[in-house]
């Protein structure tokens, strides 16, 4: 059987749900639906789940939200007309509205967009309607009891062979509802899948998969066809927006594949993440980069002392004081008498001063220099482990372009390279490296 999990943007309109009925119908194996709530139908449409966060501060502010309310019923109404359901959604709003009350907690107001929208997906598709509260345990500190969990929707498998069942929440110890943070039903669909032994988790969205560069930076980048895991995560920790980081984890410790895939073109190709891909050959003459993202704003702070490296106690000293200001060093680069750190420039503008003389002060360096305007640029692709030559292809395509190289870190399982060059050709040096270097 396959987990298949709709978002917001698939499930906004009553168009978008007869999609989705044609998609879950070509596919007998697609047999447990995670649903998020309506998303937007048009760019300045709101989410449910924004709306509903509004009603939460009225009422704890004791300010009407009548408006709001009856705009997120009319959402939900429409739909239910418009598909030709028993209008039993009335009542359920009904009955959500009348447990509103100063006490009812943020978590229990806003996971009602999906609880609602899985009672229509649920009657339009013919499934049974199973809540998350019933199933998904949290414990008392909000981490999920993956042992109760999985053994709760194994058990209501038994009895409901075909069900949907609301994202983005679940239930603490103390029957309270509790949710993920945004985005949080990618990561009920990967529970599901993980819980019932899935052959595949689908994860369908509103494009044609993960593109392998921003499109903001690249005209029409292509889709990534297979990511693997590991491959994804460096992408995401890097900046691509895509799923919920924390959805990779349940289905890749059970060896359950994830392919993200277009709601609007159910054909097209979509993205499929796994752990490896065996079938894979590779030449050296072939391009390499599975995608390319980055971070703009950088900061490399230098520190030179004589004979630091003999010093052993000179890193950590450095990065206690660096602790001390609760900032993450994002890479280190190290010679004879100097060593670096490059750390988020937005992250140093409170404390560049303090930290400068404090390191200056208590590790006694000769000199502390700041350069400011770096950016990242990550490379990613595990055929780049393979061949050999492709740092010196990538350097010479970055040198042909003018483009000064500051920084290079290459990834010790080889599958990225991190490159810092200046803020200016952040954008230029992603272009020349998807146009030299993306799978096609
Ligand atoms: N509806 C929630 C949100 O907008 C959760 C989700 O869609 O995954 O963040």
């Amino acid at each position: 059987m396959k987990v298949a999990k709709f978002g917001g943007s698939s499930l906004a309109s009553s168009e978008a749900l007869k999609k989705v009925k044609e998609i879950v119908e070509a596919d007998t194996e697609r047999r447990v639906i995670v649903v998020s709530a309506p998303g937007k139908r048009f760019s300045d449409d709101n989410k449910v789940t924004d709306l509903l966060y509004i009603c939460h501060a009225h009422i704890k502010y004791k300010v009407k939200y009548d408006d709001i309310w009856n705009d997120i019923a009319s959402r939900y109404i429409e739909m239910d007309r418009e598909c030709g359901l028993s209008g039993s959604i009335e009542k359920e709003l009904e009955k959500v509205r009348e447990s509103f009350s100063k006490k009812t907690s943020v978590d229990e107001i806003v996971s009602r967009g999906e609880y609602l929208n899985a009672k229509i997906i649920a009657e339009y598709l013919g499934f049974d309607f199973v809540d998350s509260a019933e199933w998904l345990h949290f414990n008392a500190d909000g981490t999920v009891d993956f042992d109760s969990t999985y053994e709760s929707l194994r058990e209501l498998y038994t009895v409901h062979k075909k069900m949907v069942i609301p994202g983005f929440y679940g239930s603490l110890p103390d029957g309270r509802i509790h949710t993920f943070t945004r985005g949080g039903s990618d990561i009920t669909g990967s529970i599901a899948a993980a819980a019932l032994g899935a052959s595949m988790y689908e994860n369908w969205t509103d494009v044609n998969g993960i593109l392998m560069a921003d499109p903001k930076i690249v005209d029409n980048p292509r889709p990534i066809k297979r990511v693997t895991f590991a491959e994804l995560r460096d992408l995401s920790y890097m900046g691509a927006e895509v799923l919920h980081p924390e959805a990779v984890f349940p289905v890749r410790e059970a060896g359950i594949p994830l392919y993200i895939k277009n709601t609007g073109d159910m054909n097209s190709e979509g993205t499929l993440i796994q752990e490896s891909f065996p079938d894979e050959t590779f030449d050296a003459n072939s391009k390499f980069i599975t995608g390319i993202t980055g971070k703009k704003h950088y900061s490399i702070i230098t520190v030179t002392k004589n004979r630091i490296t003999e010093d052993l106690s000179f890193h950590r000293r450095i990065l206690e004081i660096i602790e001390g200001y609760s900032l993450l060093v994002e890479h280190t680069f190290q010679s004879a008498d100097c060593i670096a750190f490059m750390i988020s420039s937005e992250q140093l503008s409170g404390c560049l001063y303090n930290l400068v003389s404090d390191i200056q002060k208590k590790c006694g360096a000769d000199n502390v220099d700041v350069t400011e305007g770096v950016s990242l640029v990550a490379l990613v692709g595990r055929k780049m482990a393979a061949p050999s030559g492709v740092s010196g292809r990538i350097l010479s395509a970055l040198g042909s372009h003018r483009i000064n190289v500051r920084t290079i870190e290459y990834g010790s399982d080889e599958i990225n390279i991190i490159i810092g060059v200046a803020d200016e050709h952040f954008k230029e040096a992603i272009r020349v490296l998807y146009d030299s270097f993306a799978e096609e």
